[in-house]
Parts: C-alpha cells; sequence; structure tokens
C-alpha cells in the first residue's frame, strides 16, 4: 500500500486511528504498507501542525502503528518526506530560492552546513523509526518535495558541490541514504521513492533517472518505488482522465538497470491490471494506495478468486485527496469506514426489522445491503429499471466509466445480503404500510429554470442528454457550470476521444512525450453561469484544473455574469456586462442544479411512519456521491 497522508498523522490520537486503519488492511492482505509522510525537521513539515519525527519524545506515539500491522502478519514503512519548497508555513527551504507556481512562497535557500544538519535528521528520524518498531522506511524522492529538488536543475541553481553536475545534485539523495543505513540496522528496509519522470521544464533527463537508480542502488537502497510527475506538472498522474495503469510505462524503462526490486504505481486499481504490469514484467511489485482506501481487503478477494467482491477505487479523488486539501481527514467515497475504523463499525442488528427503501441511487444502495448485511429483511424499490441513479448517469462522463465499478460492487452485496430489490417499481406510500422503517432515498431531479422559452425543442436537461435519451447538435450551450455542467462541457468535447482509456492516446493528448495533440472537440461548447467569479469550481482542487485544461484546450467558450433573457430558434439571448448577445447555438443543455425527489414523505410521515430521508431526496443543494453514501451507510448502522 502507497503513502496516502490522511491528515491524522498530526497528532497523538490519528495516530492510533490510523493503526487500526493500517492493521485492517493488513489483515486484508496488504503485505506491505507505507505510512503518509513525515517531515524528520521542523522545516520539512507540510504545513503549521503537519506531521514529523524528530525527537525520542516523538517515538511512543508510534509504537501502536507497526505493532498494530505486525500483529496482522503486515510490514510496514514509516515514509520520510521534506516538504522543500511546497510546504505551506513560513519556514520553508530549498536547494534554490525558486518559488513553485503552486505556493505563494520563496523557500530560503539552504547553507551547506543546513544540507549536512537535513541529511542528519533524515538519519535521525529513521533511527526513531527504528525504535519505534517500523520495518522500515520510504525516502521521499519524488513528486518535487525537497530531495528532488536537490536532483533536478528546474529547482537547483546551486554552485557549491551540491548543485551543478549530475554528480552533485544527486549528492543529497545519496548521502542522505548512505547516513540512514548507516544508523540503522541491516536488517531494516530502505525504500527510495524515485522520481521516473519529473513532468516539469528541465526536470531530470531519463539517463539520469537510470543514473540515479543505480547510485541510490549502491548507496544500500533495498526497494526502488515510482512517483510520478511534480505536483506542480500540468499532466494528470492519478486522476480519472489517466488510463488504468496509465503510467507504469515510466517504470519498466528502468527494469534491467538496477538489481533491487522496482514498484509500479498510479491509476492500478484492479488485480487484474497489477497482475498485468507483473506479467509483463513492466514492475517487480505494485503498489496501490486510494484502492486499499475503497477496499481494505483489497488482496484477500483477489487472492481468493472473487475479484467481482472489490470495491473498486474510482479515482474520484473527492474523499480521499480532496479531504486532504482542505484540511479534513480523509475518507473514501465508496467506503465511508476507511480511517473511521474506530468509530463507524456495525454488527448484527439487535432486533431485525423490515425496512422498505425506496430509491437505488448510492444513498439507496448503500443504506440498504448494510441493513440487511446486519440481519435487517429489507425491500429496495427502484422506479427505474437499473440501479444507480445518478450515479449511472455520470458514467457517460469521460472517465466516469469507473463508476460501473461501484454498480458492479453493490449488485454483488444485493445478492449476497439478500436484498429485495424491486426493478420498474415506482412505490406509492400506499406500498409502504407493512413496513417497521422506511427509508427515502429517491434521488433528485434536473432543474428546470423559469427561461423564456424553456421549451423550446433544442433545449434538454443533462438527465436526457447523458441518458442518450436526447442527441445534441454541433453547436452547444451549456446553462450552469457546477460539477455538472463542467462534466457535461468534457463530455460534450471529448465524446469518442479515448485518452482515458488508452494509454497512447493519453500520451498524445496530454503531450507527455512531446507537444500535447488533442483531437478536435466532438462540439463547440459554450459554458454559462449567472454568478460572477470563477467557472467549474465544482469539482474539487486536485481534478478542477484538469477539466478547466480539457475545456481551455477545446476552445470552450466560458461566460460568468451572464443574464438569461430567451431562448428562440437563433440560439440563447443573454446579457453580459450590460450588453446583449446572442448565442448562437443547435442545444442549450440545462446544468442548473436539481430539485429533491421527496413527495413521499409527507405522505409517510402523515400516516404516522417510521421515515429517514437521506441523500439527494433530504437535500438537493451540494448534493454529492460521498455524502449520499455515507448517510446512507451510517443510518443502516444505526437502525
Ligand atoms: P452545482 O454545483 O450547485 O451547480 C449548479 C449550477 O446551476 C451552478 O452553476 C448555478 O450557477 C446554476 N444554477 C442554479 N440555479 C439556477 C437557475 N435557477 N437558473 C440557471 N442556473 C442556475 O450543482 P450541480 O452541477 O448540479 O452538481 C450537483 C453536485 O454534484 C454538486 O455538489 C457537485 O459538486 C457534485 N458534482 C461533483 C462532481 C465532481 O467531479 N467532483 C461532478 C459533478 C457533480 P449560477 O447560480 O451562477 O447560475
Ligand atoms: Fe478512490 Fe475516490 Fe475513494 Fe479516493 S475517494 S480512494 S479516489 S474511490
Amino acid at each position: 500500500m502507497g503513502s496516502m497522508h490522511t491528515n491524522l498523522e498530526e497528532s497523538g490520537e490519528g495516530l492510533i486511528r490510523l493503526a487500526a486503519f493500517y492493521a485492517e488492511r493488513a489483515r486484508g492482505g496488504c503485505a506491505l504498507t507505507v505510512t503518509g509522510g513525515f517531515a524528520p525537521n521542523r522545516a520539512g513539515r507540510m504545513s503549521g501542525p503537519a506531521a514529523y519525527i524528530e525527537s525520542e519524545a516523538d517515538v511512543a506515539d508510534h509504537v501502536p502503528i507497526p505493532k498494530a500491522v505486525q500483529k496482522e502478519g503486515g510490514r510496514i514503512l514509516l515514509q520520510l518526506l521534506h516538504a522543500g519548497r511546497y510546504g505551506y508555513h513560513d519556514e520553508i527551504v530549498a536547494p534554490s530560492p525558486i518559488r513553485s507556481p503552486i505556493n505563494k512562497d520563496i523557500p530560503r535557500e539552504l547553507s551547506e552546513a543546513e544540507i549536512e544538519e537535513t541529511i542528519a535528521d533524515f538519519a535521525r528520524a529513521a533511527k526513531l523509526a527504528q525504535e519505534a518498531g517500523y520495518d522500515g522506511v520510504e525516502l521521499m524522492g519524488s513528486e518535487g518535495y525537497l530531495v528532488n529538488e536537490f536532483t533536478a536543475p528546474h529547482t537547483n541553481k546551486r554552485e557549491d558541490r551540491w548543485g551543478g553536475s549530475f554528480e552533485n545534485r544527486a549528492r543529497f539523495p545519496l548521502e542522505m541514504i548512505k547516513a540512514v543505513r548507516a544508523a540503522t540496522d541491516p536488517g531494516f528496509i530502505i525504500m527510495y521513492r524515485l522520481s521516473v519522470l519529473d513532468i516539469v521544464e528541465d526536470g531530470s533527463p531519463f539517463e539520469e533517472v537510470v543514473a540515479l537508480a543505480k547510485m541510490t542502488e549502491a548507496a544500500g537502497v533495498d526497494i526502488l518505488n515510482s512517483g510520478v510527475g511534480w505536483h506542480e506538472a500540468r499532466i494528470p498522474t492519478i486522476a480519472q482522465a489517466v488510463p488504468r495503469g496509465g503510467w507504469t510505462w515510466a517504470t519498466a524503462r528502468l527494469k534491467g538497470t538496477v538489481g533491487v526490486p522496482l514498484v509500479g504505481s498510479n491509476r492500478i486499481n484492479t488485480p487484474e491490471v497489477a497482475e498485468r504490469i507483473i506479467a509483463e514484467g513492466e514492475a517487480d511489485m505494485v503498489s496501490m494506495a486510494r484502492p486499499f482506501l475503497a477496499d481494505a481487503d483489497f488482496m484477500a478477494k483477489a487472492r481468493d478468486g472473487r475479484p467481482d467482491d472489490i470495491n473498486t477505487c474510482i479515482a474520484c479523488n473527492q474523499a480521499c485527496l480532496d479531504n486532504y486539501f482542505v484540511g479534513a481527514p480523509a475518507s473514501c467515497l465508496v467506503n465511508p469506514r476507511a480511517a473511521r475504523e474506530t468509530e463507524l463499525n456495525w454488527g448484527p442488528a439487535d432486533a431485525p426489522m423490515k425496512i422498505a427503501v425506496v430509491g437505488a441511487g448510492v444513498a439507496g444502495l448503500a443504506c440498504a445491503t448494510v441493513a440487511a448485511e446486519r440481519g435487517h429483511a429489507v425491500t429496495l424499490f427502484e422506479a427505474a429499471d437499473a440501479i444507480g441513479g445518478q450515479f449511472a448517469l455520470a458514467r457517460a462522463i469521460p472517465g466516469k466509466e469507473e463508476f460501473d465499478e461501484t454498480l458492479r460492487y453493490y449488485r454483488g452485496r444485493i445478492a449476497a445480503t439478500g436484498v429485495d430489490l424491486k426493478l420498474g417499481a415506482e412505490a406509492a406510500a400506499s406500498d409502504l404500510g407493512g413496513f417497521d422503517e422506511t427509508v427515502i432515498a429517491c434521488g433528485v431531479f434536473p432543474r428546470v429554470p423559469d427561461i423564456d422559452g424553456i421549451d423550446h425543442p433544442m433545449v434538454m436537461t443533462y438527465e436526457q442528454l447523458l441518458s442518450g435519451a436526447r442527441e445534441p447538435g454541433r453547436r452547444v450551450a451549456v446553462v450552469g457550470a457546477g460539477g455538472i455542467g463542467v462534466d457535461v462541457a468534457v463530455h460534450l468535447v471529448e465524446r469518442g476521444h479515448k485518452s482515458h482509456r488508452d494509454v497512447s492516446a493519453f500520451r498524445e493528448t496530454w503531450g507527455v512525450d512531446g507537444d500535447a495533440a488533442s483531437p478536435a472537440p466532438a462540439h463547440d461548447v459554450v459554458l454559462l453561469q449567472r454568478s460572477d467569479g470563477r467557472m467549474g469550481a465544482g469539482p474539487g482542487k486536485s481534478t478542477g484544473w484538469v477539466h478547466r485544461l480539457v475545456l481551455l484546450r477545446a476552445q470552450v467558450e466560458m461566460i460568468a455574469g451572464a443574464r438569461y433573457r430567451r431562448i428562440d430558434d437563433d440560439g440563447l439571448h443573454i446579457t453580459v456586462g450590460g450588453e446583449d448577445r446572442v448565442i448562437a447555438c443547435d442545444s442549450v443543455v440545462l446544468c442548473a442544479g436539481q430539485e429533491p425527489r421527496d413527495d413521499l414523505v409527507g405522505a409517510l410521515e402523515s400516516a404516522g411512519a417510521s421515515v429517514h430521508v437521506i441523500g439527494g431526496a433530504k437535500l438537493a443543494r451540494e448534493l454529492d456521491a460521498q455524502r449520499a453514501i455515507e448517510e446512507g451507510v451510517r443510518l443502516a448502522a444505526s437502525l
């Protein structure tokens, strides 16, 4: 399991929760885990309160983690990460005083004496990790953090023995590895996360990557893990836009150059993809991080020949990285128990009941399957002829085909837990009389705004578009630029493209090996919102930039501050900046938010039923799948 920072690393209480989190994954068959990043000194921390391990006083807090993992038969490495110029605090340091494009502060240049001290700090931190019981350390040498800043000409402009020639730029990691080796016992594992591809201008050329790999092995590294792309790189490395296993070719280039095992990583989310990478010899080991958040038993299910039972990571980043970026504890959209193992638990119900769940979107699916797992007799009513609701609709968006995996997982859970699924069954209040509890999870319907001409034949809802019920013309105006408006715009411009499924097409589209060459957009799109300000703020920090780049490259016009006046044969008439304008278009797609589908609630409550409302039916505004699934699971755990 690769390193995944959870925001629990910062306190003793958080480390107790992490012990339970990692132990559950070791129990589920994960052989070797790497913790989130811990800084070897204060200057190296990610942010003000961030995690570090720098003195004997820190050891006791860590002891429960390796102890819990090893008890389950796993092994665990502490990741030592010096954030360098990526830190968000006022003491950031770097080889050279060059600001990163993703940080407003200029780092202070390390003096030669401070460089030596930092190396000694890495050695001390590794020794402390050994004292705490960890099986080894991962030294973070990639993703544009301090060590990587030394190796790449992009950020190392020094003229002393730590900069200039390749030998000088490689000095920092090599001295660090030697110092860590000298400070720890021979059996203590040292994994080095090598930047196999920097994806920044003036990054390390491939010959230097190979040379560094060989030198780190000679300096005492046992395993080489792969890091791909600096955080400031503008090519996606883990988002849904990346095809499965889309970066292991970069690790494969190193095969045969070193004797130590090479680890492949990034967007590996099924046993089949992992198996292919090993079988084809692209890497000797496979590292996954998010897939272990999605399912703690990933390995056990793979080993037992039950891959269809795996709750697959859909690469959405919504509850893991996006939570991390806003300072909230990470979890998982498809598995709200991730990193909540000490508080969100359930067992058999004390008194099994008859429960009706109305709506088989993800809120209803999560609620019905957990309730049935606890022994309740659950009937799940769904008006459509398939499960999934809005989630099933979203699978038409490029990259969101991954949502199919979640629906496959729930189909398996329905069968395994004995939920009585009734498809094509629009439940009326009169159908729900014989149940002890009723859960309304009917979801939402698209809002149709009050615009003159809204009944014009060129107008369709996003639901009609994505379900395939309506076909858009060449020129499309998208009304509303929230999460769905942006998704719809991406869907329209990327229709028929395959860069999110095919590695060669991905490399070509994103310019991995040269200039970016996106295929021509399938539609001419104008994206509009009424409010002023930034467009496309819907999706989170870790993926929003990917969508915005796709739209910019496809020359999607984005209009904020629009007032919609009318729709007629000429197109969409708006006023913007005090000027009247006509957006000439063949289709208008409404992405103007949703309304809750909650009409059953009043009737049931009047009849004295015990009713619970979850997901979009409870609150359509800011509806997202993360909240829907979590509400479903938490309610089912409490019934
Ligand atoms: P949303 O993000 O709230 O956006 C609704 C859009 O409709 C806004 O652009 C709003 O902008 C516009 N709007 C609202 N009322 C309108 C009206 N009466 N007339 C015209 N325009 C109107 O909601 P959403 O796009 O429907 O998405 C639903 C939820 O799913 C959100 O929480 C979203 O974050 C989530 N989601 C997430 C992702 C993801 O990838 N993470 C993808 C899709 C959806 P103005 O008021 O400025 O016009
Ligand atoms: Fe994967 Fe999304 Fe869960 Fe993150 S939140 S682990 S990306 S499914």
